[in-house]
This record gives structure tokens, sequence and C-alpha cells, in this order.
């Protein structure tokens, strides 16, 4: 997670609406949070997919009602950076295929909210490191960057009354990437993020994360790397 000690450059910001693609709540929160409450409070739109509700991330918990703690925990969570909207998909957590009802799924979600730039988190095999990364995030990774080609093309998973193709999704932001070459400063909103985080009590319970800790020492790392006082970094891919 941490970028190259190199010039990054800032993420554009001549869009209007983007759209995060994730596997689990809290996915989002671990970084890339800080830089949604950026753009919401410059009057962008950001809308939520998870993938799952992450119903298997809690041992002392039953999936049945962890799944319902856990969304509750990121709608609010998406509420405090200016988030409104957050869809869930219905895999099953911990399983997540990478296949064709994935990149499916993802393509007519799409569709559906038509956004200029794609969130995502790191698909890679590690982060960077030698630590692992889980296959949860690589597929969802993986096919949402694959999901935003088969949304332009009309003749891919046509659904009867569905959603026009979408062929608008300029790049992709990749969070968690240990290849960063973007940045968005967060100087003025590491207490929007941190929260965020926050917003997620009884699953940092379990993990037994520091939530201040933890994101204003990556904040600060990105920050180093671009020349402000926090930061949250992407690998950017045009598409
Ligand atoms: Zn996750």
């Amino acid at each position: 997670m941490t970028p190259d000690r190199r010039e990054i450059e800032p993420v554009p910001d001549d869009w209007e609406r983007a759209l995060a693609i994730v596997a689990h709540p809290d996915d989002m929160e671990y970084g890339a949070a800080g830089a949604v409450a950026h753009w919401t409070g410059a009057g962008k739109r950001v809308t939520y997919v998870l993938v799952t509700r992450g119903e298997t991330g809690i041992d002392a918990l039953d999936p049945e009602e962890c799944g319902r703690v856990r969304e509750a925990e990121e709608r609010a969570s998406a509420a405090i950076v200016g988030v409104d909207t957050v869809d869930f998909l219905d895999h099953p957590d911990g399983l997540i295929e990478y296949g064709l009802p994935l990149r499916a799924d993802l393509a007519l979600a799409i569709r559906r909210h038509r956004p200029e730039v794609i969130i995502t988190l790191n698909h890679r095999e590690t982060w960077g490191g030698g630590r692992l990364n889980m296959a949860d995030h690589r597929h969802v990774g993986l096919a949402a960057l694959d999901a935003a080609r088969d949304a332009a093309n009309p003749w891919l998973f046509r659904a009867p009354d569905g959603p026009d193709a979408w062929s608008g999704t300029r790049f992709a932001l990749i969070a968690g990437s240990s290849d960063a070459s973007h940045f968005v400063d967060v100087s003025e909103e590491i207490e929007r993020a941190i929260a965020s985080l926050e917003a997620h009590a009884r699953y940092l319970d379990h993990v037994g994360t520091d939530a201040r800790e933890f994101l204003t020492s990556i904040a600060e790392q990105g920050g180093q790397a671009s020349g402000v006082r926090y930061a949250a970094s992407f690998e950017l891919v045009w598409l």
C-alpha cells in the first residue's frame, strides 16, 4: 500500500460520477473513503456497489446476523463521506468467484450508474511486500476492470428492459495498490476518513484495528510521496 518514493500525480478531477465496486463492507474505508469525502465535498456523485455483505467476517456472529450488522455499518460509513446509494449484490462472502455471473452483475451496475470513474481495490496476488491479498479482492478487482469494458459492448450481457450500454467510463482507480501512480489530497478530510472506518465498530472489534492509527499512518505515507500532508493513493488504469 505504500507508494514508491517518486513523483505521483493528482487524480484528474474533470468528472462528475464515480462508482466504487468492492467485495466487502470496510474495503473502501481502509484508505479510499477520504478521497470519496473530498470528491463528494466538491459536488461529485459517488455510489458504492458491494459484492457481498461481509457476512462471514466475524467469527462470533452467525452469518445472517453478521450480514445485517455489516450492511448497516457500511451504510453509516458511506453516509459519513457523502455517499447515499449503497447497493449489495449478495454474492457469497469469502467465496466470490471470478466469472461471467460476476462480470454480468458488475456490467449491469455500471450501465445503471453510468460512471466516468470506477474505484476498486487491489486485484493482484499481494499487497506488495509479500503480503497475500485475498481471493475475494482479487476476483472483484479484476472483474470490475473487465466489466467496465463489458458494459460498453451492447452485445454482451443483454437483458430485456436492462440499462443501455455505457462506454463513458474513462479510468479506474485501484486502492491498496503497491504501484500507486496518482493521489488525492485528503488533508481536509482525514477526520471523516477515520470516522468512516470507525463506523465499522463491530468489525473493528473483531479484527482489533485502531482506525485512527492505521489511516493516519497510510495517509502520511501517501502524503510524503505526493507533497501534501495526507493523501489517498491509487493506481490509475486508463480504460
Ligand atoms: Zn475486504
